[in-house]
């Protein structure tokens, strides 16, 4: 309709010039070189109207020549485009399949007709990559790095490269880069943790956790625990530097993220200044974990104690907190023998080695027949039996099952972080010769 308004009045006004025009009959006359055309007003007009209206068809058919489909240009492109693609379908084929000729054929193929295509840029890297040409890749990744397009996926690339050659600084600085980025993509913060805990910055690690813990996941388990572990290095370092108070805050909050936790209630307790705060800290954490490196904390707690003074300390403390416990057992029956009184743990003993017989439990009741009794040959008999007793429990790497006496954020063997845990391990055979030296060792012939 306003189309139709628009032809009419361009119609309108047109007659309305021709109109005017054969009223005002001027004259034009051009003089160029040696000639001189004269002619009407409404002849040059008419002649102007006539060229505008050939030039802009001539063009109108030019256009519609280059665009049509099956057009000249235009299936030289499309085919060129198509080439490109089927290269880059059959090089994703061929890494899927990790065919690594093939891969580096379509690469090249690609390259040759979709040049400045992201998808180009990722199969040629991926392609060096099948290829273990190492260099090549490096450089693919860096190019894809360096366009917005393909930055995060460049980045990606580089990120594994770099921690494959197992340098920790360059990961990091492509992992930072990663995470401005885009700001808290899961993947990139658990590579931030990691290499910030291998590389020991437990304060950057903590404000990377703190990141990741928000939300729902703040409440798991293992995010506490992590909590717990590094606030627990923190709290060492800043004891090793004499910061009394940091040392007591952060092994208070180290202690509240976990408070299963040994190391953390361990070192808590030694940080507390003496008074009822500590008493309860104290028989809570023995509830929650009996532990001998806690009991070995909570003895230290007094200095140059004497036996008798410990058994009673201990057992106010133990008994309420896990009576049934097995190292509640463990320790008052060692207390108890400290303090020469044999029956109380001769009492202990009897029901570990009933209900939880262990090296440690045989060896005691050795001793004890040794000790109280005088009895030598009983105590042999314990001795021989404790050979063939379960392991008491020991800090072992989950990942390469080192043992170690005491616990460490990092294993000592393989530097796995946070991988020991509390268990029995059961030796090899092998040792055998070795328990067997231990009984010729322990029980000197009279
Ligand atoms: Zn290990």
């Amino acid at each position: 309709m306003i189309r139709a308004i628009y032809l009419f009045l361009i119609i309108a006004i047109l007659a309305l010039a021709g109109v005017w025009l054969a009223d005002n009959p001027g004259v034009v006359s051009v003089r160029w070189g040696g000639y001189v055309i004269e002619t009407s007003m409404v002849f040059l007009a008419g002649a102007a109207l006539i060229v505008a209206l050939f030039l802009s068809i001539l063009f109108s058919t030019y256009r519609w020549m280059r665009t049509r489909p099956g057009s000249w240009g235009g299936a030289f492109a499309s085919r060129r485009r198509g080439r490109g693609l089927d290269a880059l379908s059959n090089g994703m084929v061929a890494i899927a399949a990790g065919d690594a000729d093939e891969a580096r054929r379509a690469a090249i193929e690609a390259e040759k007709y979709l040049k400045d295509e992201p998808m180009t840029l990722l199969l040629a890297a991926q392609a060096a990559e099948l290829n273990q040409d190492d260099r090549a890749a490096k450089i693919y990744y860096d190019r894809m790095a360096d366009r917005a397009d393909t930055e995060f996926l460049g980045l990606r690339g580089l990120i594994e490269r770099a921690r494959a050659d197992g340098d920790l600084a360059q990961t990091l600085i492509h992992l930072r880069r990663a995470d401005d980025l885009k700001p808290g993509t899961e993947w990139v913060l658990k590579g931030l943790m990691e290499i910030l805990l291998k590389q020991r910055n437990y304060e950057d690690a903590e404000a990377v956790l703190d990141r990741m813990g928000r939300g729902k996941s703040a409440k798991q388990e293992g995010v506490r625990h992590l909590q717990a572990v590094i606030g627990y290095e923190r709290a060492r370092l800043a004891k090793r530097e004499g910061k009394t108070e940091a040392t007591l805050s952060l092994a208070e909050a180290a202690h509240s993220a976990d408070p299963k936790f040994v190391p953390a209630a361990a070192l808590l307790v030694q940080s507390m200044g003496s008074g009822r705060k500590r008493d309860k800290v104290i028989s809570n954490a023995w509830r929650l974990n009996p532990h001998p490196e806690l009991k070995v904390a909570i003895k230290d707690l007094v200095l140059a104690e004497g036996a008798q003074e410990w058994l009673a300390r201990a057992k106010a403390i133990m008994l309420p907190s896990a009576p049934d416990h097995r190292e509640t057992k463990i320790a008052l029956a060692r207390a108890a023998f400290d303090a020469r009184q044999f029956g109380e743990a001769r009492k202990y003993l009897d029901d570990l080695s009933k209900n939880n017989p262990s090296v440690t439990v045989y060896r005691m009741l050795a001793e004890l027949e040794e000790i109280a009794n005088a009895d030598a040959a009983a105590a042999r008999n314990w001795i021989i039996k404790s050979t063939e007793a379960p392991h008491d429990p020991i800090w072992a790497c989950n990942s390469c099952g080192a043992q170690a006496s005491g616990w460490n954020a990092h294993c000592p063997t393989c530097d796995t972080f946070d991988s020991q845990s509390w268990r029995s391990v059961t030796p090899p055979r092998e040792e055998d010769g070795i328990l067997e030296a231990i009984v010729v060792e322990e029980i000197p012939a009279q």
